[in-house]
């Protein structure tokens, strides 16, 4: 259920609308548009005492939304969210005109192999810096990451380099570590269905990061993030990651035509990562490319200075060298369609 306010109805009036809805025993969302004030309703709101909300004063009207997304949906919110995180070396945004980029390693390894990442990501212009510290990876023999010491290594990132950090939380107990350490939360693609660790990133304080699942359909893409959103947080970005396909020159099948799809549905920002998408080093720049030209918000691209000695995903990781040209291409592809570069 949605009520559309008035484009002219007070914060009272707004702050009344939530109360009743509140007290009838559901969560209400106000969400402000450029034009007027939606409010979703969520809990089994299909009970809800329409007929006392519609003659509450500011309000034109409620209307049932039948999809099963309702935060995330178009229906409720009209204009692009986009998502604002502040990083030593400026602000960057998701979902606006500009597209953002973010890279680095797969996993942390070391302090020396994340600065030596880090210095040639910002040296790009970058503001963001990706790398796992809890890694989950199809064997348990595998490299799991560093844990809190590689939390702690990607804060020293931050501060010498003045980058931004996005990093993987695997279950709740990395999350409240992920939260205190990082700037933006990943919830990779194993975990996109992992409804009690949604629930803790909507309660988090920090932008999530949202895997698309390896053979998740749009629809349940789209009911992953209506959980995060729907325990109160906003600030939630979509990354095609690539599926699973009989495909097997790539590791995955980028699923580019699930942008404009999800355009279509959702107002939340959507950002591409061709490294697992494809799984193999030359064909990351050209899917980056075609990424941004078919409109997404951002690319995260796995980046290694030494990718055969890597501790996990080297054959899909760019050289530094790689990445310089990546930021350069994408940065023209963006402004033929009249976007920059964060
Ligand atoms: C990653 O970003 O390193 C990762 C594990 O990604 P995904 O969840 O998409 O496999
Ligand atoms: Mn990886």
């Amino acid at each position: 259920m949605l009520v559309v306010m008035q484009s002219n109805a007070t914060e009272e009036q707004v702050r009344a609308v939530c109360d009743r809805i509140e007290a009838l025993g559901f969560r209400a969302h106000a969400i402000p548009g450029a034009a007027r004030t939606a409010i979703g309703i969520t809990g089994n709101s299909a009970e809800a005492d329409i007929g006392s909300l519609e003659s509450m004063p500011g309000v034109v009207e409620c209307i049932p939304v039948s999809k099963a997304y309702k935060l995330v949906s178009r229906d409720v919110k009209e204009e692009n969210t986009v998502v604002r995180m502040p990083t030593p070396s400026g602000e960057v945004t998701f979902g606006g005109n500009a597209v953002a980029i973010v890279g680095g390693p797969c996993a942390i390894e070391s302090r020396e192999q994340a600065f030596t990442i880090a210095e040639r990501i910002r040296g790009a212009g970058v503001h963001l810096f990706r790398g796992g510290a809890y890694k989950p990876r199809t064997s348990p023999y595998a490299f799991q990451g560093l844990g809190e010491e590689g939390l702690k290594i990607l804060a020293a990132v931050r501060d010498k380099f003045g980058l931004g950090i996005v990093t993987e939380a695997i279950d709740n107990e990395s999350l409240d570590l992920v939260e205190k350490y990082a700037d933006v939360i990943q919830i990779g693609a194993r975990n996109m269905q992992n409804f009690s660790l949604l629930k803790r990133a909507g309660r988090a304080r920090k932008p999530v990061l949202l895997k698309r699942g390896m053979s998740a359909t749009l629809d349940e893409f789209l009911m992953a993030a209506e959980y995060i959103v729907s325990e109160g947080n906003y600030d939630v970005i979509l990354c095609e990651r690539g599926v699973r396909t009989f495909s097997d020159f790539t590791r995955n099948t980028l699923d580019l035509s699930i942008i404009p799809a999800v355009q279509r549905r959702s107002h939340l920002p959507i950002v591409v990562d061709p490294s697992h998408g494809t799984g193999r080093r030359n064909k990351v720049l050209p899917l980056s490319r075609a990424a941004v030209a078919a409109g997404a918000d951002g690319i995260l691209v796995e980046v290694h200075h030494d990718p055969d000695r890597a501790l996990s995903d080297g054959p899909q990781s760019i050289l530094p060298d790689e990445f310089d040209r990546l930021v350069r291409e994408v940065r023209e592809i963006a402004a033929v369609l009249g976007r920059t570069l964060n």
